[in-house]
């Protein structure tokens, strides 16, 4: 049963109504949205990977089910869900392929899965692309025509929206954009993935651990040092205290961090020139809420505009997202919604 659970009276909710599914390495949080992309209940239940994908497919059944109980809803008035799942993945035949963050869960076929679980089509999407869609559906995206979503933690996931269309690519990797090349030279960092050089390496909040450590390890002077010794562990979180108490050391670090997620931004404009690019994740310095998190941002801007062409610099769109956690599922609901509206026309 949901660990936790919320809910929202639908207030004048539209029909038709869609559940979505955002599956984490966590945990699982589920859904229902109506057809404005109003949520209407929300719950979280515990991935729990080692009891394998079957397992779980079962209990994400279970709660597309009661999200709807939660919403007031019979399950009969849920049109479709909508799943967003770590890549790899191969979505049209809806199977994961080697999911990072779930071990064991290789060439499994979840979306039919999850369907014979809930009986409810189920439309299937990468967990990226379907945080995407939510910011762009009715998140801060909600003014675009085409954005870019990069969501900040661990690594760095990306979707990119365009139209009401996702880029999923001919072989479900398309919007990788925390892949993007930003060093090649010989000496370029080594990312998650296994090649060198990409975004992720960079300025992912494993990667800022990561040079902050160099740095220290180098001997750089720095407040961090004290609270290392008082045990605390070294994150983002940590720098960006130390960062706002006057460390340069950690202030650096944000700034650099900033200056290669403009490098990558710019690719992005280049290559697709969105109306917008938006930042989340968990790894925003504070986001739009603190000084740091707008400076972090302004730093954002400021290489984004020393490197976009002029006209782009001034005109993309460069900002936080204001989902948060909730940005899947509500996307992955959105993409369902646009899989049963193109159903509907033909
Ligand atoms: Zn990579």
């Amino acid at each position: 049963m949901p660990q936790e659970s919320q809910s929202r009276s639908p207030r004048q909710a539209q029909a038709p109504f869609f559940a979505g599914v955002d599956l984490g390495g966590t945990n699982i949080k589920v859904g229902a949205v109506d057809d404005l992309g109003r949520c209407l209940s929300r719950l979280s239940i515990p991935t729990d990977p080692e009891k394998g994908p079957e397992d779980a497919a079962r209990r994400m059944g279970k709660a597309v089910l009661a999200a709807a109980a939660q919403a007031g809803l019979e399950s009969s008035a849920l049109a479709r869900v909508g799943l967003g799942a770590p890549g790899t993945m191969d979505i049209p035949s809806g199977r994961l392929v080697k999911p990072v963050n779930i071990k064991g869960w290789d060439d499994f076929p979840i979306r039919d899965r999850l369907g014979a679980h809930c009986g409810l089509p189920v439309t299937f999407a990468n967990d990226a692309n379907a945080a995407a869609y939510g910011e762009f559906w009715v998140g801060s995206g909600r003014d675009f025509h085409s954005m870019v979503l990069f969501t900040l933690g661990t690594g760095i996931g990306c979707g990119i929206i365009v139209g009401d269309l996702s880029i999923d690519g001919e072989n479900s990797h398309g919007g990788e954009c925390g892949h993007i090349i930003i060093d090649c030279s010989d000496g370029a960092r080594l990312c998650g993935c296994g090649q060198p050089g990409h975004l992720e390496a960079y300025a992912s909040a494993t990667a800022v651990v990561k040079r902050t450590q160099e740095a220290l390890d180098a001997g750089r002077p720095s407040s961090l040092r004290r609270a290392l010794d008082e045990r605390h562990p070294l994150t983002p979180k940590l720098l960006a205290c130390e960062a706002e108490a006057g460390d340069a050391l950690s202030l650096e670090i944000i700034a650099e961090t900033a200056r290669y997620l403009g490098v990558g931004i710019v690719t992005l404009m280049h290559t697709i020139d969105p109306s917008g690019v938006l930042l989340g994740g968990a790894m925003t310095f504070g986001g739009g809420e603190t000084a740091l998190g707008r400076q972090f941002l302004g730093w954002i801007r400021e290489e984004v505009g020393r490197r976009a062409f002029p006209v782009l610099g001034a005109r993309t769109v460069i900002d936080f997202a204001t989902l948060g956690g909730d940005a899947g599922y509500i996307g992955a609901a959105g993409l369902a919604r646009l899989e049963h509206r193109k159903l509907a026309k033909n």
